[in-house]
Parts: C-alpha cells; sequence; structure tokens
C-alpha cells in the first residue's frame, strides 16, 4: 500500500469509525430508546408519548427547605424525595414533576433558610399545581413525601379533592423508611436529620454531608411540654427538638442507607404499578361526585 492509497483507507476507516459513533449516538438520543421521567427535560413531542407511557401516572416528590440538623443540607428531604421517585419512575415508567418544596414547615422559622409558605398559598398552589398536571394528561398523580412536617397536610389535601369534582386523582406514599429489616440501627430516638435520614443521603449525595459536625449540637428530645397522651399542639415539635435535629446522624452507614433506600424506591416503583393498575378510585369518585349533588336520593 502507497502512502495516498493508506491516507484513503485511513480516512474511510475513520468515517466508519465516525458513522458508527453518531448512530449509536442517535439511539441513545432517540426517544424510544430513552423517554426521559424528567418532566422539564422532555420536549413537547416526547411529552406527549411519555403521558401515554406513563398510562397518565405522574409523580410529585414532595419536599421543604428547612434546617437538618448542624450536618446535613437544608434541601435534603427534596433531594432524598427525588432520588427515590426517580429511581423508581426509572423502573416503572412514570413523568417525575421538577422540584416542589411549597409545604408547611412553620415550625423552623427561627432557623436559617427555611422557606415557610402560607397555609393558603400551600393549599393553593398544591390544587392548581395538580390541576395543571391533571390539565397535561397526568389523570393519577402521585405525591411521594419526603418530609415529615407534610404528615398532616397532604392526607387533608388529598381527603379535601372530595369537596367538588375533578377528572384525576390524588394519591399519597408517605413512607421512607420501612418498620424493620436490614442492618441493625444502633438509635433510640432517629427522626429528623438522624441515623437513617444521615445514612440515606450517604447515598444520595454524600458531598453534601459534614459527618465532623454531626455531634456538635444534640438530637435529643427536651420533653418541654407535657401533656396527656391524645392531646395536640402545634408547639410540641419546637418543644421537644428546637434545633431541627432529632437522633444521632453520626450513627449514619452506607449499608443502612442503601438498604433504606433501595426499600424506598422499590416501594414506590410497586405503588406505581398498583396505581397504573387502579381503574376503581376514579369511577367511584365520579359516582360519589355525582350522587353529591342530590343526596336526599341517596337510599337511606
Ligand atoms: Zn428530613
Amino acid at each position: 500500500m502507497n502512502r495516498k492509497s493508506g491516507c484513503v483507507a485511513g480516512f474511510l476507516l475513520l468515517g466508519a469509525v465516525l458513522n458508527t459513533g453518531r448512530l449509536a449516538q442517535a439511539q441513545i438520543n432517540s426517544p424510544q430508546a430513552k423517554l426521559s421521567v424528567h418532566w422539564e427535560e422532555l420536549t413537547g413531542p416526547d411529552f406527549v408519548e411519555a403521558i401515554q407511557r406513563s398510562q397518565g401516572t405522574c409523580l410529585l416528590p414532595f419536599g421543604i427547605l428547612e434546617k437538618h440538623g448542624p450536618h446535613m443540607p437544608i434541601g435534603s428531604d427534596l433531594l432524598n424525595a427525588r432520588y427515590a421517585a426517580l429511581h423508581a419512575a426509572e423502573q416503572q415508567y412514570a413523568v417525575v414533576f421538577p422540584e416542589y418544596y411549597f409545604g408547611q414547615i412553620s415550625e423552623a422559622r427561627h432557623e436559617p433558610g427555611t422557606i415557610a409558605y402560607s397555609r393558603d398559598l400551600q393549599l393553593a398552589l398544591l390544587q392548581a399545581t395538580t390541576d395543571e398536571m391533571a390539565r397535561n394528561g397526568c389523570k393519577k398523580i402521585l405525591m411521594v413525601n419526603g418530609h415529615g412536617g407534610n404528615g398532616s397536610l397532604l392526607p387533608y389535601f388529598a381527603q379535601s379533592q372530595l369537596d367538588k369534582p375533578h377528572d384525576y386523582v390524588v394519591y399519597l406514599f408517605d413512607q421512607r423508611t420501612p418498620a424493620t429489616g436490614g442492618p441493625k440501627k444502633k438509635t433510640s430516638i432517629d427522626a429528623h436529620a438522624g441515623e437513617s435520614e444521615t445514612s440515606k443521603m450517604m447515598i444520595v449525595r454524600p458531598d453534601l454531608l459534614h459527618q465532623d459536625r454531626a455531634t456538635s449540637e444534640s438530637g435529643a428530645d427536651q420533653h418541654r411540654v407535657n401533656l396527656p397522651e391524645g392531646v395536640y399542639t402545634g408547639i410540641w415539635w419546637y418543644a421537644r427538638f428546637p434545633d431541627h435535629y432529632a437522633g444521632e446522624g453520626s450513627a449514619a452507614t452506607r449499608e443502612l442507607g442503601e438498604y433504606q433506600m433501595k426499600w424506598w424506591v422499590d416501594s414506590v416503583s410497586k405503588v406505581i404499578v398498583a396505581i397504573k393498575a387502579d381503574d376503581v378510585s376514579l369511577k367511584l369518585q365520579n359516582e360519589f361526585y355525582e350522587k353529591s349533588t342530590h343526596p336526599l336520593d341517596t337510599p337511606q
């Protein structure tokens, strides 16, 4: 082979390699090969396909902006809930709404970085968000809650969907930690920024953790209000855990984080499967809405 023909052969070979590379890249980018689960990453045409593929099932991972002990990021609940929701949606295709952190967190207003919207705004914004999601084809909306302080807000929101007709169903999954199983835990109080939550962050964003600071504040229960069991008052959390720390983050391990995150992702995946198969809830909602317009006709 002379020098010139060697060059030509070289170019042909290079061209073949480049073409193969482009083809592979096109396959990676083609919507058939990979449809993003992120709402904000989809094109208009891909969004239509995404809603079809998800059977109208969309996830609303719910976080908050609030201090998490001395060692975890303010957005911990948002980061952890989105990790669980996004990985679950990869397993059982669903469209995942962008960052949402407009929940109940009045009790942390004395801590830096807290964004606490008013009660009216929380409810109005959430209703507008689910209405808009539904208008775009999300007829089954699963809220994946990452924030303990939403524990009353979100069931109330879901329950109050019965106040007037909606053409969609709101579902709530509000578990983050398995009740049993996995590596043995070392701490008895294990809540906000404690052993479990810190362990999960070791999987999600270990670069944001400051384990060397985890013992610089106490996450012990301060028991500052003593009322009979069954009596609720809004100051209860501040009374017990005023530093927004409930547990010992220093006890966290990657092993526990791996176990718990896998459990959370698997649990949300199973919920997605169940929701896709649920053809009863909307039917009953519609029946209920219709009957509620003439309650005197309901057989007594
Ligand atoms: Zn948290």
